[in-house]
């Protein structure tokens, strides 16, 4: 298989310098998809010399607002005209549902869109009042420089596009570095950057993996700005690296995500299928592998047995297969490496004693599931507590846990009781207790009777060690600006502090 030319620093796509490769591989069956090119440390420093340059020496940053605008614009109609063939990389090279991957296109599209419109709706500066009419005093909002853009696997196009699309409308250049393990979208998102017309040296990638390449992205003391999304582990050590250097550090880490139901929501029969719906799909949808994943069921006890019968029933229902086959709801996990992660888990869970109520094991092989994929069944684990591993860390894996409670304030206790702090979601037909509870709970963004939703406009990330920063929204953009108080004086005079 010839290797594809993954790395694209100056303009030129070629392969690693030192001519290393990796194999990027189907995760419903293990075969190889594309070999890509393996980058290092060389390739590294090449791409962050090229984003300086185009930094320093190029048009880009000072490019009026409207064409940087224009050119998301364009982006986002690229990836329109490619929808249909990028859903099907992202589907093939994650094992997500072709449709899942459609939606990944569309809110990708919105976010170059919603970049393109906010730095078009803004003022220019914000003049500041000195306390004297001789002063012309505002504040402006710069670029930072070169940006240096860290993805993780599970959603690789639109993690790419949270950084790109705001470093872009901001005036930036960048190195991105697209997990080792998906790489294919973020190379096309490049290629479509390209032929966006965005000029050589603004937009560069490495494929490679986190050591070397991610962790040289870190120290490197021509990068001006360390983004990263990622698990807990990996993004405190390189952020403690970039920090090291000074740089501008923002983190977007993990989740253990509360979905706290009250039994008021499950009243009507209605209310009681959405609450199960809406659970399955917090916990279950990317087989898990969601940062904002409903992880935690937590259900007051008074319904907590039929609720979690159904949602057990449900969950053995979903039809788990290759991302690509029709009717497959649930693909498999992205590698083997994650699927014996989620086995751990669940052997963990189960010593500690949790009782599974479905799942629990690798399907059988299927007319849609190969031998060999990293396939893992839906799992509904009951009898959890605080004190477990399971509940306590992110399995990344199709595991929901559940506990349960009698009073709002156990509830805000549990949900409140995690490291993390991404998001969480209260379901109540109680409008009131809703709202409460919503503002109780310490996440980042909180779902009342909805899970998952996210806006471009609304800012993401989160609380605690999910992580430093946000993403989206006008502070999603702010991530990517300097800061400039320009100061001028209409009628300049000596000061005369000194006598001399
Ligand atoms: P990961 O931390 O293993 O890898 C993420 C990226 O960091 C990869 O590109 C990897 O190569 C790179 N990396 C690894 N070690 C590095 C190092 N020392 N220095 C620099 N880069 C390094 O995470 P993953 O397994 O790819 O993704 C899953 C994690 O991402 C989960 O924890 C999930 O919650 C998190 N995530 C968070 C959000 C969010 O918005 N908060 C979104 C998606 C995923």
């Amino acid at each position: 298989m010839s290797v594809l030319e993954s790395i694209h620093v100056g303009g030129v796509w070629r392969t690693a310098t030192s001519g290393g490769t990796r194999e990027v591989l189907d995760p419903a069956d293990a075969t190889i998809l594309t070999v890509v090119a393996e980058g290092g440390t060389e390739d590294t420093d090449a791409a962050v010399a090229a984003a300086r340059r185009a930094f320093d020496e190029g048009e880009w940053p000072q490019t009026p607002t409207a064409e940087r605008a224009a050119l998301l614009r364009r982006v986002a109609e690229l990836l329109q005209r490619d929808r249909e063939d990028i859903a099907l990389l992202e589907s093939r090279d994650t094992g997500k549902t072709l449709e899942e991957g459609r939606v990944d296109v569309d809110d990708v599209t919105a976010a170059f869109r919603y970049f393109a419109d906010l730095v078009m709706n803004e003022s220019g500066g914000r003049v500041v009042d000195a306390g004297s009419a001789d002063v012309h005093s505002v504040v402006v909002h710069e670029p930072v420089g070169v940006c240096a853009l860290i993805t993780p696997w599970n959603y690789p196009l639109l993690q790419a596009s949270w950084k790109v699309a705001p470093a872009l409308a901001a005036g930036n250049t960048f190195v991105i570095k697209p997990s080792e393990v998906t790489p294919l979208s973020t190379v096309h998102l490049v290629k479509l950057l390209v032929e966006a017309g965005l000029p050589d040296g603004v937009a560069n990638i490495v494929t490679g993996a986190g050591l070397p390449v991610g962790q040289r992205l870190a120290e490197h003391p021509d990068v001006d700005l360390f983004s990263f999304t990622g698990g807990l582990v990996s993004g405190t050590k390189a952020g403690s690296a970039a920090i090291a250097g000074a740089k501008k550090v923002a983190l977007e880490l993990g989740g253990k995500n509360p979905n706290v139901v009250f039994a008021d929501a499950c009243a009507t029969e209605e209310g009681f299928d959405t609450a199960v719906d809406q659970a399955l799909n917090a916990a279950f949808i990317h087989s898990g592998q969601v940062c904002s994943a409903g992880a935690r069921l937590i259900v007051e006890e008074s319904v907590k047995e039929r609720f979690v019968a159904e949602l057990a029933a449900r969950a053995e229902r979903i039809k788990l297969g290759r991302g690509t086959e029709d009717g497959v709801e649930c693909g498999p996990l992205v590698s083997q490496q994650q699927l014996e992660k989620v086995e751990a888990y669940v052997a963990s869970a189960l010593a500690e004693g949790a009782v599974p109520r479905s799942g629990g094991k690798r399907p059988e092989p299927s007319a849609v599931r190969p031998e060999g994929g990293y396939f893992y069944a839906p799992t509904v684990l009951d009898n959890c507590h605080r004190g477990m591993k399971v509940v306590r860390e992110e399995t990344f894996g199709p595991i929901v846990t559940v506990e349960s409670f009698s009073t709002e304030d156990e509830a805000v206790t549990l949900a409140n009781d995690t490291e993390y702090g991404l998001a969480g979601a209260v379901f109540s037909s109680d409008t009131a207790r809703a709202r409460r509870v919503a503002a109780r709970l310490r996440h980042g963004t909180v779902w009342i009777n909805d899970f998952h939703p996210y806006l471009p406009q609304a800012e993401w990330g989160g609380f605690g060690k999910s992580g430093v920063g946000r993403e989206l929204g006008p502070h999603g953009l702010a991530e990517y600006r300097e800061t400039k108080h320009v100061y001028e004086n209409l009628r300049p005079a000596p000061v005369r502090w000194f006598a001399g």
